[in-house]
């Protein structure tokens, strides 16, 4: 295994940057999982570590040696993509044992790396089937164990589980994870998927228009993010704008906000804010005067299952509140509400 240390890549396509000066650290071991709306650099980023391509400037180090020139053959990377070929006349057993084959191992070393392989993705019975007498599941599974079953130092995994239904997405992401932990390797996961990155990885990295924006533990990058873009991106949020005044952020009509985090903002400055919807309380009457407090009408109300999303408007702006169904809130159109949240739970935003 291997840390994977990327600096200042930049991959031009003409004069496209699909990769604009990206700096980053893969930890061995870790799960890294690299979101990011379509054309943001996901795959590209991944391409160069993998040396399918190969960066314009910058470097890449695994455990600190540079490989931007080492040809793929040499990088001991395992891979597995969402359009993921299986060989077709070959048995399961058969596909996993490919690569040890091609990297001429013997016979009894590639038998048993090959059980092991199957038992930790859970296949030990299905070894002499076809790809085609497999679930969409399994086949996923086999072309996860076909990656690592070589040993690689580290394992790169572009929208692995895209084409999965979600209820066999969900199934597949716990195992993914749980084969991850078993063998400890570093996994570097692409995916545009935000709560299939929130809930695997240990850190996410959030790429836009080639650049790497945000980077941190799902939770710290969920809760506290810094950038207008990860916190729509990742999940919902509700921005407030406003100019900070020393010790709040006013808005237009004079509300005045308590914001945590704004130390760096001086008197005078524009500046937004966000606050996650289901940090948010609906109400009646006068809130607690610690609190955030804007007053307005249900405009909708959207039920989800386990939530309901209460579309509030306030002085001319909308203003979505999650509320847990378990609550028992009875809200519904037209009613006068309102809205409270505290200031630990408000964020500059750039
Ligand atoms: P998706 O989620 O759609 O797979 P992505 O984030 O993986 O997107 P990339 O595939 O890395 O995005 O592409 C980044 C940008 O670089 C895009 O604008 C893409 O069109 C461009 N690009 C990628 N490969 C090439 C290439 N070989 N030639 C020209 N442009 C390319």
């Amino acid at each position: 295994m291997a840390s994977v240390e990327v600096r200042n890549l930049t991959r031009s396509f003409g004069s496209h940057k699909a990769l604009d000066d990206v700096s980053v650290r893969f930890e061995d071991g870790g799960f890294y999982a690299l979101l990011g709306p379509s054309g943001s650099g996901k795959t590209t980023l991944l391409r160069m570590i993998a040396g399918f391509d190969f960066p314009n400037s910058g470097r890449i180090e695994m455990d600190g040696e540079s490989v931007e020139r080492v040809p793929l053959e040499k990088r001991q990377i395992g891979m597995m993509f969402q359009n993921y070929a299986l060989f077709p006349n070959m048995t399961v057993a058969g596909n996993i044992a490919f690569g040890l084959e091609m990297r001429g191992l013997p016979k009894a070393e590639i038998r048993e790396k090959v059980r092991a392989a199957l038992n930790l993705v859970k296949l030990d019975a299905l070894g002499e089937r076809k790809p085609h007498q497999l679930s969409g599941g399994q086949r996923q599974r086999v072309a996860l164990a076909r990656a690592f079953v070589i040993n690689p130092r580290v394992l790169l995994l572009d929208e692995p589980l895209g084409a999965l239904d979600k209820a066999l997405r969900v199934d597949m992401q716990a195992e993914l994870k749980r084969i991850q932990r078993e063998i400890g390797i570093t996994t570097i996961f692409v995916t545009h998927d935000q709560e299939e990155a929130l809930t695997m990885a240990d850190r996410i990295g959030i790429l836009r228009d080639g650049r790497l924006v945000e980077e941190g533990e799902p939770e710290e990058i969920y809760n506290h993010p810094r950038t207008l873009f990860a916190a729509t991106f990742l999940g919902d949020a509700n921005i407030l704008s406003g100019t900070w005044s020393g010790d709040a952020m006013v808005m237009a009509d004079g509300t005045r906000i308590l914001v945590s985090g704004a130390e760096k903002h001086r008197p005078g400055e524009p500046m937004q804010c966000a606050i996650r919807p289901e940090r948010m309380h609906l109400g009646k009457g006068t809130p607690t005067s610690s609190e955030n407090t804007l007053a307005g009408r249900v405009v909708r109300k959207m039920f989800s299952g386990v939530s309901s999303t209460f579309h509030v408007e306030t002085s001319g702006r909308e203003i979505r509140v999650v509320v847990p169904n378990s609550s028992g809130t009875r809200f519904g159109s037209g009613d006068q509400v309102t809205v409270t949240w505290s200031a630990q739970n408000t964020f500059p935003v750039a």
